[in-house]
């Protein structure tokens, strides 16, 4: 992260530019001046219920005027406020002589605790848990609600972190950027600015910047310029204004404007977000994260409910190319009855196809799913497993895939895929290439941490020639080779892409007239000569400079 006077870097998340004041959090409650100890136990208890079910129900308010990820967010925050296990924890502290006030903060504190040990999505919910601490203490001590304006003039939003219960009913006519100082490219913020379609950068530097600063937020490069340039600020407005009508007026198929074709898929992750992807540009699925869908569950589907919600996705892009992944339960995305109950370093443990080593009847009870949906529906989906190493682990999953008379394909996720690409094409006949793993594993560098963030960057040099070895094996092949990872998702990143030889492009429904209007925007040697220069440069930084300069940017 660079930091000078002017210009403060974090991570991108949503592109886009947007100019304003900083807007930032009212100051949550003073953790260390609560009211001290209280005798009447049976009274806290009740004051301490009587504000939960207080904070409940104004988020199942906000819920209710809200939609889609943004109501469900909110719901889940009434259902961690309500949670037996907190309500147990502050009770025990009340009986032990605690206020309601400190029964909370401790019971809060336990839990943080907990969740941060756990790591991975666990730990990015504590600062859901802190943002209810505050909401459930203010109540208790008939304070204002903690959380951000309403600001009069369209705005930046500035803040440590944001919960959920803040961004989700943000108004994107207000609120024109999000800016972060902590936070991951997975955490809560991004996934509702991703939604809001405004400008986001977390893991930025900005703790010093005051309310009132006027602020331009590029949300491409992940700079914060601080008072800058009226006139240079204007200018970049106008060309943003103009990559949105582009963005907004793309209606596919994908390719380069001198007719390269390259596809642009969405990633999807159940039957409705299948059906909103459909309503876009998007030419098919690229990513089908099956197990998003089955993420709450204590237990495994049977194949009937499996294919139930794999028919939903395939009749959803009927006719259309759909890639279908098989369980990637573990690390980040733990999964009850997929996972082993404790590993020391579960990003690199048993995670993704490597549960079918001591649990084969997961795999063969999902391929036996959707081919049962693929035959109801008549359609062919591709199916590709995640975290595949070797080419033994992809010939042996390919074998299945094909004994179901479907399409096999592999992830490139670890470095060892991309090096042995050649080999792993002998066995299927595609490959997908998962940059938010691939930068990981790579990098050595955890893919939620905000500290890592720039060894993260799928931009690293390192990264950008792992994809240009994967995608040359699929030239020389004859079978393609797509990126479905967060990479695929950034305008610029994506022409990169191009010229390196991959062959179609997956990401968030919402990126895809983003993308697809850039890549349409310049011709496949401008995409060659942008690749060279990403795979020349030192750092992130330089490529992006590089590839800027050879895309015209
Ligand atoms: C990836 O690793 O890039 C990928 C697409 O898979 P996920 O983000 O679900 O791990
Ligand atoms: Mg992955």
């Amino acid at each position: 992260m660079a930091t000078n006077a002017q210009v403060r870097t974090g991570t991108p998340v949503v592109q886009g530019i947007a100019l304003g004041p900083v807007v930032r959090p009212a100051p949550g409650i003073d953790l260390g001046e609560l009211p001290g100890p209280r005798t009447d136990a049976e009274g806290e208890k009740q004051r301490y219920a009587d504000a939960v079910a207080a904070v409940s129900e104004r988020l199942r308010a906000r819920a209710r005027a809200a939609t889609g990820v943004a109501a469900e967010v909110l719901l889940a925050q009434v259902a961690l406020v309500g949670d037996k296990g907190l309500r147990k924890s502050a009770a025990r502290l009340i009986d032990a002589g605690a206020g309601a006030e400190q029964a909370m903060d401790g019971a809060a504190g336990q839990f943080v605790e907990m969740f941060t040990k756990l790591g991975g999505l666990m730990a990015e919910r504590t600062t859901d848990l802190c943002d209810l601490r505050s909401r459930v203490i203010a109540e208790l001590l008939g304070r204002p609600e903690p959380g951000v304006p309403s600001p009069d003039v369209p705005s930046v939003l500035m803040a440590d972190d944001l919960a959920p219960a803040d961004t989700a009913t943000l108004d994107p006519a207000t609120t024109i950027a999000l800016v972060t100082r902590l936070g991951g490219p997975t955490s809560h913020t991004a996934i509702i600015a991703r939604q809001l379609g405004v400008p986001c950068i977390v893991a930025a530097p900005v703790g010093d910047i005051p309310a009132g600063t006027t602020v331009l937020v590029d949300g491409g490069s992940g700079t914060i310029t601080i008072d800058p340039d009226p006139a240079e600020a204007q200018a970049l407005i106008a060309r943003d204004r103009a990559t949105r009508a582009a963005a907004a007026a793309f209606t596919g198929p994908g390719g380069t404007q001198d007719g390269h074709r390259v596809q642009v898929l969405a990633n999807v992750q159940d039957g409705p977000s299948a059906e909103r992807a459909r309503r876009g540009a998007a030419e098919g699925v690229g990513l089908f994260r099956s197990e998003l869908a089955f993420l709450g569950r204590d237990h495994e589907p049977t194949v009937e409910q499996q294919s139930e919600v794999y028919g939903a996705v395939l009749r959803a892009f009927e006719g259309r190319k759909v890639v279908i992944r098989t369980l990637d339960a573990g690390s980040d995305k733990p999964m009850k009855f997929a996972n082993l109950a404790h590993e020391d370093n579960p990003a690199l443990g048993v995670r993704g196809s490597r549960l079918a080593v001591a649990n084969p009847g997961l795999m063969s009870r999902q391929l036996d799913a959707i081919a049962d949906a693929a035959a109801r529906t008549a359609q062919s989906p591709w199916v590709m497993a995640p975290m595949i190493a070797t080419a033994a682990e992809a010939a042996d999953f390919a074998r299945q895939v094909r004994e179901r008379s479907l399409t096999p394909g592999v992830m490139v996720e670890i470095p060892s895929a991309a090096l042995r690409a050649r080999e792993l094409l002998q066995h299927v006949d595609f490959l997908s290439i998962g940059t938010n793993d691939l930068s990981q594993y790579t990098m050595a560098a955890d893919r939620l941490s905000a500290d890592l963030a720039e060894l993260t960057d799928p931009w690293q040099p390192a990264v950008l020639q792992l994809i240009e070895m994967t995608a040359r094996a699929g030239a020389e092949a004859g079978k393609p080779v797509g990126v479905c990872g967060e990479a695929a998702a950034d305008a610029m990143l994506a022409c990169v892409l191009v010229g390196l030889g991959v062959t179609s492009l997956s990401m968030a429904a919402s990126a895809v007239g983003t993308v697809g209007a850039a890549v349409a925007g310049v011709s496949l040697e401008q995409c060659r000569r942008a690749a060279g220069a990403a795979l020349e440069a030192a750092s992130p930084a330089a490529a992006r400079a590089g590839a800027a300069e050879a895309l015209g940017r």
